[in-house]
């Protein structure tokens, strides 16, 4: 494709996509396709003859936007908010446009240093000082494993180097609680730590917050046992009820074993560019590594995950395999983010945050988290003055968590039973979507608590406006109620 047919073609996908995002309110949020649909609207045998853009397109209306569960659409609110703003849209285009090489600084010099920029640039925004250094991986999973594997060799004096976990005395443990997220267990046994060194802290069975008076009994019973406590990771914001990790206290029972505090606000974090939420996430400062995901509710398209580390010597010496290099990185002359993660090439992804930062600007981003915190505060409080329903955690965010009892009376099973149906009939319907989740917790008595079903009501698409929230909760008491509403 020459430049002139990239020019006529990408101004008719540009239309497509303006035109796309401007009617998706008026189709269905969920997808109905079933399993094989859509690789079946596909010939077997690859393409051998080139077609147009204008038949692309043509296949991206009729079989792909059909097939999606549409996560921009206002009346999502299913799993967490994974908000793609145009002006970063712009931003990963300019980046494929550019088609830099990033494998090395010298590679492409602005690949690297516009990261280094956005990244600073995202520490002041949320508050952080300037002991943190940032980069940008793709994912928060990621991130965990690179921290994790950072603890596993502070714990070890660099067992990496020799004999690697077979060959040490303490073997290395992990603590999280039930609610972290499912890539932090896949982080541990990755890292190689080993599931029976993966410790499930008590967390609170009011706040689902984890329970610093458990993970110091927990820390100090391995300790005595000949195990090494060496990492503890946080969650500030938990995927099921953003629950908020007590920090302070996490931070200090970490430093008595020297152990690691991986803090991982892959949701939350991006309530931090309001200086009012900082409390949330005091005692951060103690912490060594944090991630978040400016690729959910911020609205940077993914894949956008800000992980930031204090030592970041200590980062490159796990992370590095090339000798020669380290003794560069110490004279400080550039930065070789090869050396901070798992990939050597790397996209220009950094211009996704400088797009979406500078064309939307940070006060409109501002604006738009407040409103999704009013609006969740909203229905908090239509959902407590209900009778029939109730919170079933605490709203420190955007996330509310409801269930709706048709009776007094009603058995634990039959409530399952209406809560799963109440809200796949509001999926089902294409008007809006939910989650529903389990709420599994382990408590400090050692029982862990099947959990009941409840429904997740994440607010936070770019698009949903009070309207829509307010229309949510209509269709859920005409669901849940049976009345019309
Ligand atoms: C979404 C989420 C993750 C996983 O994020 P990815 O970027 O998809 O890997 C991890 N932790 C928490 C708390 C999350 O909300």
């Amino acid at each position: 494709m020459s430049p002139e047919e990239f020019r006529q073609a990408g101004h008719q996908l540009i239309d497509w996509i303006a035109d796309y995002r401007a009617g998706l309110a008026g189709g269905p949020v969920r997808s109905s396709v079933q399993p094989g649909d859509i690789a079946a609207s596909f010939s077997v045998d690859p393409p051998t003859e080139p077609t147009t853009i204008e038949h692309l397109l043509d296949q991206l209306d009729k079989v792909v936007v059909p097939g999606m569960t549409q996560v921009q659409h206002p009346m999502h609110f299913g799993w967490f908010p994974s908000n793609a703003s145009l002006a970063s849209v712009l931003g990963d285009i300019a980046s494929s446009g550019l088609g830099g090489l990033g494998i090395s600084w010298e590679s492409c010099p602005p690949l690297t240093e516009v990261e280094e920029v956005v990244c600073d640039w995202m520490r002041t925004l949320t508050g952080l000082s300037s002991a943190w250094r940032g980069t940008i991986h793709d994912t928060a999973s990621s991130a965990c494993l690179v921290a994790l594997l950072s603890a596993r060799e502070r714990a070890t004096g660099f067992a990496q180097s020799g004999g690697g976990l077979s060959s040490v005395a303490e073997p290395p443990v992990v603590y999280a609680t039930a609610q972290a997220h499912s890539s932090v267990r896949k982080a541990a046994l990755l890292g190689g730590y080993g599931a029976d060194h993966v410790r499930i802290v008590a967390s609170d069975p009011a706040t689902y917050a984890m329970d610093p008076t458990n993970l110091v009994e927990l820390m100090a019973i391995d300790a005595a046992n000949g195990l090494r406590p060496a990492a503890v990771v946080a969650t500030v914001g938990t995927t099921g009820t953003t629950a908020i990790d007590p920090l302070p206290e996490i931070v200090v029972a970490a430093a008595a074993h020297r152990a690691w505090v991986h803090v991982d606000a892959a949701m939350a974090g991006t309530a931090m560019l309001l200086p009012e939420c900082r409390p949330l996430w005091n005692g951060v400062e103690g912490a060594d590594s944090l991630c978040w995901n400016p690729h959910k509710w911020m609205g940077t398209i993914l894949d956008t995950s800000l992980y930031y580390v204090r030592d970041v010597e200590h980062l490159v010496r796990v992370m590095s395999t090339n000798p020669s290099y380290l003794q560069s990185s110490a004279d400080g002359q550039v930065t070789q983010y090869r050396d901070w993660g798992l990939p050597l090439g790397r996209r220009f992804r950094a211009l996704k945050l400088w797009f979406h930062l500078q064309l939307d600007g940070v006060e409109a981003i501002q604006h738009r988290l407040r409103r999704d915190l009013r609006n969740a505060k909203w229905l908090a409080a239509q959902v407590e003055e209900t009778p029939g329903w109730e919170l079933m955690a605490p709203v420190p965010l955007q996330t509310v968590c409801v269930r709706h009892r048709p009776s007094a009376e009603v058995g634990d099973s039959v409530l399952d039973a209406h809560t799963i149906a109440w809200c796949d009939r509001i999926n089902a319907s294409g008007e809006a979507y939910l989650t529903r989740a389990r709420l599994d917790s382990q408590q400090s008595t050692g029982q862990s608590n099947a959990g009941s079903w409840m429904v997740r009501v994440s607010v936070g698409v770019e698009a949903t406006d009070h309207a829509h929230v307010a229309r949510l909760w209509d269709l859920m008491r005409r669901e849940a109620e049976g009345t019309s509403q």
